[in-house]
């Protein structure tokens, strides 16, 4: 080892340590973490992996001997009965193989869903609750005992005759997922009041750690309570029972004590064999904890046998016994660039965040909506602030908040925060925009004919593949057909041909060449024929005059109106002409409408735009030209009074769940509408009855417990037979 490496790391080692330290800070006083989980836990492992190659450098003080950090607050500080470790922390699945391996072949696990809270220790004395503290720096923690009282689910008094003489319970206080939420909606309406009084929007918290952590560090007890945190056991300390014959041998009989002692413990418990078992929970609960009430961070995966434990030890810092195994964040702190607005295709004005790309849940994200511009203003979001980027499993990614130390640090550097405005006009075609009640959370455009953004909006959506599922003819195409003037409204969509392609004189880059967007390069004889993918567009317009009927009335792009609407609308009203006819009354009885979207439908119509698409799409075959008898006739048979209209069906909502035989989905669905029911996705009170196919899931279950109908196939085949024979 050279010299210079050994002063290089000893540097890098100081300011891992100090900078390890101020995160502690942040994260156990202050419950405001400065920077995200991986990144802590990154500088964690590096600082092991130079005390690893340059043993001198781990002093006792090193955060890698140390968990937290000393009490410096004003509770009280609690000397702990028995040291509380942490867990080690892995981020690779190889990392969790290489522990279970490195045990003997019949070596026990007990594995659990790690909730992501604030740990405390609680002394029970002959079964009653006597303390409560955070475990601070593992010796020494704050005395919160009072606060644990107002936790609902810790027992005061263990449910037991025979209580132990003295007991250490270890755990975790956590606020559940919708209590958080209330929590930050709570802080958004007050935010709303300041902002009135021209004071500054208090933070929003972070995640659930956060907030359990900052709730339970409450002066005022009666705050604590407020806030509804829970408490799970996933630990013990000092245990002495009355007799020792009694004591437990093993992880697993302290949770069956603590279960009869109604010690709230993990839901999520299981005890496994082997590597290979202990990866099927992580996969298993890494599927579902999006679907959990808490947030988790990881697995806890410990040796179950005491004996065992004893004999592998601990490090100073934590058990070599136990593990972590943490999720891929779900959140992560990136730069907010910019604040953009985007224009909707019913001119709705959405502002979204730029931010500096990062990997969160798994994907790269640089972009997320912002709502409306109350919502920014309820966060209190400056553009070059350091936000937290949430993206947990299959949901959006939101910017949840902003983060107030960063914000400190920056302004102490004179960086340039600034403040967004909602613009006052179209950003696309400088139309002023509107508010069209005083109370709307919405502005938009109102030049729904002419805005050029509102029109590539409109097609991406006609062409997407719930309305009339046009391949080939995606974002890239809509602007070039449209920038060159070729499409200036959906209205000429179909009567677009390889003549009017050539027209299009944006070029796309192919090979280093620039060549027209839907033409080859030109070939030896001179001559640039029309590439697949446009021959494929032009082949799938035609193709889509003969799609659904529903799909076409949601191409129509109403607004308030999406693809279900669309289908009970095309379920009742028959025709485009009958649906063109239909009174606000008419309109209004139909499900999922009401009398607002009944008034844009109305007032849709009226528009000579959608008059001028009615008329050339049903010129070019989309919609099928009813003549003056009919039309009445069509307009009558839209009515409720319709002979279609099945009693067992009508006006009841059904939900269809699990693989079906006879019908798609999409079929039974529209049965459903055709005969004036409603197709919903959740079951709830409201639901009639549920068509159960194979491998019906949780709503099969959920209806159950509801003491909702099921109906299988069949049964709801004879449901609709019943409506021929009456
Ligand atoms: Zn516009």
């Amino acid at each position: 080892m050279s010299e210079s490496s050994l002063e290089d790391a000893t540097k890098r080692h100081a300011w891992l340590s100090a900078s390890i330290n101020a995160d502690r800070v942040h994260y156990y006083i202050e419950d405001s973490p400065e920077i995200a989980d991986a990144e802590y836990d990154a500088k964690m492992h590096e600082l092991e992996d130079l005390e690893a190659k340059y043993p001198s450098l781990k002093t006792p003080d090193s955060p890698t001997e140390t968990v937290g950090i000393t009490p410096q607050s004003s509770f009280a500080a609690v000397q702990h009965p028995s040291k509380m470790y942490s867990l080690n922390d892995v981020f690779r699945i190889e990392d969790v193989d290489d522990f279970c391996n490195s045990f003997s072949d019949d070596t026990d696990f007990l594995v659990e869903a790690k909730i992501d809270g604030l740990a405390i220790n609680l002394v029970y004395e002959h079964g009653i609750l006597t303390a409560a503290s955070t475990r601070g720096d593992g010796i020494t923690g704050e005395d919160i005992t009072e606060n644990a009282f107002t936790i609902e689910n810790i027992p005061v008094v263990l449910n037991t005759q025979n209580p132990p003489q003295f007991l250490e319970v270890r755990g975790e206080v956590y606020i559940s997922k919708e209590n958080f939420k209330h929590l930050n909606e709570q802080v958004e309406l007050e935010n709303e009041v300041l902002i009135e009084a021209g004071k500054k929007a208090k933070p929003l918290f972070a995640n659930p750690r956060n907030a359990a952590a900052g709730s339970i560090r409450q002066k005022d007890a009666k705050v604590t309570a407020s806030r509804h945190l829970s408490f799970i056991a996933h630990g013990i300390g000092v245990l002495t029972m009355q007799n020792a014959v009694d004591a437990p041998k093993k992880q697993s009989d302290v949770y069956d004590l603590f279960g009869a002692w109604q010690i709230p413990l993990s839901p999520y418990v299981k005890i496994a064999k082997s590597a290979d078992e202990v990866k099927a929970v992580i996969d298993e609960l890494g599927n579902t904890r999006d679907n959990l009430l808490f947030e988790i961070d990881g697995v806890a995966i410990k040796v179950n046998s005491f004996a065992l434990q004893a004999e592998i030890g601990e490090t100073s810092r934590v058990p070599k016994w136990a593990l972590a195994y943490k999720y891929p964040p779900e959140e992560v702190y990136t730069k907010l660039l910019d604040i953009r607005v985007q224009v909707g295709r019913t001119g709705k004005i959405t502002p979204f965040a730029v931010m500096e790309p990062k990997t969160v849940a798994g994907s790269n994200v640089a972009k997320a909506t912002l709502h409306n511009g109350q919502e920014i203003k309820r966060k209190g979001i400056l553009i070059g602030d350091i936000v937290v980027l949430r993206k947990a499993g299959d949901v959006i990614p939101e910017v949840v908040s902003y983060v107030p130390k960063k914000r400190e640090e920056m302004l102490a550097d004179a960086a340039v925060l600034r403040e967004f405005t909602m613009p006052t006009v179209c950003p696309s075609c400088g139309a002023e925009l509107v508010r069209e009640k005083a109370d709307d959370a919405d502005i938009r455009c109102p030049a729904s004919d002419t805005c050029p953004a509102q029109l590539v909006e409109r097609l991406k959506y006609i062409a997407s593949r719930n309305v009339l599922d046009i391949e080939e003819m995606g974002e890239e195409a809509v602007i070039a057909l449209t920038s060159s003037g070729v499409l200036t409204t959906e209205a000429d969509l179909f009567d677009l041909t390889p003549e009017s392609l050539r027209n299009i004189t944006t070029l796309r880059t192919r090979d280093g060449k620039r060549i027209p967007f839907f033409y080859n390069d030109i070939d030896k004889d001179g001559v640039s024929s029309m590439s697949k993918n446009a021959e494929t567009m032009l082949r799938e317009i035609q193709k889509a005059t003969n799609a659904d009927y529903y799909r076409k009335v949601a191409a129509l792009c109403i607004r308030n109106v999406g693809i279900q609407t669309a289908r009970v609308l095309a379920a009742r009203f028959k025709s485009v002409t009958a649906l063109q006819n239909a009174t606000i009354e008419e309109l209004s009885v139909v499900p999922n409408v009401g009398p607002n979207i009944a008034k844009n439908i109305t007032s849709h119509f009226k528009s000579p735009h959608t008059l001028e698409i009615i008329e050339k799409w049903t010129r070019a075959g989309v919609f099928e030209i009813v003549n003056a008898s009919d039309e009445s006739g069509e307009s009558e048979a839209g009515s409720t009074s319709e002979t279609k209209v099945n009693e067992s069906i009508n006006s009841k909502t059904f939900v269809v769940t699990g693989k079906l035989q006879r019908f798609t989905r999409e079929e039974i669905e529209n049965l459903i509408f055709e005969h004036g029911g409603h197709a919903a996705s959740s079951v709830s009170k409201k639901t009639y009855a549920v068509i159960v196919g194979e491998n019906a899931g949780s709503k099969a279950d959920k209806a159950a417990q509801l003491g909702v109908k099921m109906l299988s196939e069949d049964e709801f085949s004879a449901l609709l037979s019943g409506e021929t024979e009456s």
